[in-house]
């Protein structure tokens, strides 16, 4: 019996919405796969959020509620792994003006620095080491103008996510980076970004698991985001079709946001991955082989089982794999490939 997908990586770091959780509800077969790793792995799952707004513990409390057995050691935001990234380069103790939300200052002092809101730095002039960036909902642009005196100044200058929009029930609402893109462009000076995806939130993770990130496995549901932050820190990558990105998304993806497995769900982890295979002009799953029909529709054509009902998730697995290659090689256009996954969409 080959392994399951989750029995390859001795840990995973999974991400929170649309792959655990929509809104208050888990997604289905999230809370019994990530138990069933959670018990199996030695590493097991650390979860992983560029959403910086809840103290770990909360989010905890939350999947907690939803069947899964966490604390906030298992969950990692950016304001986490932001503070973190500081503790590595200042001395203990220093002061580090706090932006965002009250998640921010927590993770500083979590990680024994000193936070300094704004109002104080402002009251006190005094300099700060560095200054971490976070989204909150009451951000001022005097807050911002601390930032800038403060990067003006020389301090180091860390945001934890560069998210430009905040999707709310209203519509689109500015997020962090847009936050962060006020005060760019006045200091022109660049900040270093910690979440996703960038690589040292997943690092952060990995560490926590202790596990080598080549042996560790991201699970996400955004390509540029998830998909983006695992392969930086050089892990491998499961996208799940239960949130944002779909099969037309992965068709289209850059070669460097294409994810090794794709699945409907994370029923994938306890199940066998069978990854295709080139084979001559094809790829080929088992007795299944499917190759570029170039005709002026580009299509995949399958041989080896009879109906399209039967070819599952191997029938897309080895669709991408055909896609992938022709448009790499300039056979078909992006669009074209996007149209010849319509039956997976
Ligand atoms: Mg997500």
């Amino acid at each position: 019996m080959p392994s399951a997908l989750r029995d390859l990586y001795p840990g995973l770091v999974c991400d929170l919405d649309g792959v655990v959780y929509r809104g208050a509800d888990a997604v289905p077969y999230a809370v019994e796969e990530l138990s069933a790793v959670a018990s199996a792995s030695p590493g097991g799952v650390v979860y992983a959020t560029n959403n910086a707004s809840r103290p770990p513990e909360q989010v905890a409390e939350q999947l907690r509620s939803l069947g899964l057995s966490v604390n906030g050691e298992h969950v990692v935001n950016s304001s986490v792994a932001g503070a973190q990234v500081l503790a590595g380069r200042l001395a203990a103790g220093a002061s580090v003006l706090a932006v965002g939300g009250m998640g921010v200052a927590d993770a500083l002092r979590g990680a024994g620095l000193s936070p300094v809101s704004p109002p104080e730095a402002a009251a006190s002039s005094r300099s700060v080491d560095a200054v971490l960036q976070g989204y909150g909902p009451d951000v001022r642009a005097s807050d911002l103008a601390e930032v800038a005196y403060a990067v003006q100044s020389g301090a180091v200058w860390v945001v934890t996510n560069a998210d430009r929009t905040l999707p709310t029930d209203r519509g689109i609402a500015p997020g962090n980076g847009s936050l962060v893109g006020a005060v760019r462009v006045a200091v022109d000076v660049d900040p270093e970004v910690v979440g996703k995806p960038g690589p040292l939130m997943y690092e952060l993770a990995a560490e926590r698991l202790g596990t080598d990130p080549a042996h560790t496995l991201g699970i996400g549901d955004r390509l540029e985001t998830d998909i983006a932050g695992a392969h930086a820190a050089g892990m491998d990558a499961l996208l799940v079709f239960t949130g944002v990105h779909g099969v037309a998304d992965v068709v289209a993806a850059d070669p460097h946001l294409r994810p090794r497995y794709v699945a409907g769900d994370l029923r994938a982890l306890g199940e066998p991955y069978d990854e295709p295979a080139a084979d001559g002009p094809g790829w080929r799953v088992g007795d299944l082989l499917g190759v570029l029909e170039s005709s002026a529709q580009p299509a995949v054509r399958f041989r080896g089982r009879e109906s399209g009902a039967e070819l599952g998730q191997d029938g897309l697995r080895i669709a991408l794999r055909v896609l992938w290659s022709a448009v790499d090689d300039g056979r078909i256009s992006t669009q074209a490939a996007v149209s010849a996954t319509s039956r997976w969409q």
